[in-house]
């Protein structure tokens, strides 16, 4: 007998290890660094986010608060860690795939 054979029965009845997405989905990761979600109340429009952000993501409102595009943002979290506000957080959201363009914004 092949020593394959074993194996290959042993792999037919046993349970996958990928999930059926998006049918099933896995909860992120407390902490993941999904879609960053600027709350305006918070901010205190200090720019800092906006200069420190690496791939120039940010811009600003004619408040001076931010506006971020997630078409050119790369999930860093730096903007989070720097605001002395705390006035934008990391969330969890990750399907971000879009067929409009103008809409991959947030602020
Ligand atoms: S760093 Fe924070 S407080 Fe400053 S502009 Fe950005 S979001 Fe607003
Ligand atoms: S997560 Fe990083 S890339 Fe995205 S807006 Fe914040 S600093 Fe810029």
């Amino acid at each position: 007998m092949p020593k394959i054979i074993p194996d290959v029965l042993k792999n037919l009845f046993s349970k996958p290890f990928t999930l059926k997405y998006p049918h099933e989905r896995k909860e992120p990761p407390e902490n993941a660094r999904g879609k960053p979600i600027v709350d305006r109340e918070e901010c205190i429009s200090c720019k800092l986010c906006e200069k420190i952000c690496p791939p120039k993501a940010i811009t600003l409102d004619e408040d001076d608060k931010p506006i971020i595009d997630l078409g050119i943002c790369i999930f860093c979290s730096e903007c989070a860690d720097a605001c002395p506000k705390g006035a934008i957080k990391r969330s969890g959201e990750y399907e971000l795939a879009l067929y409009d363009r103008s809409k991959a914004i947030s602020k």
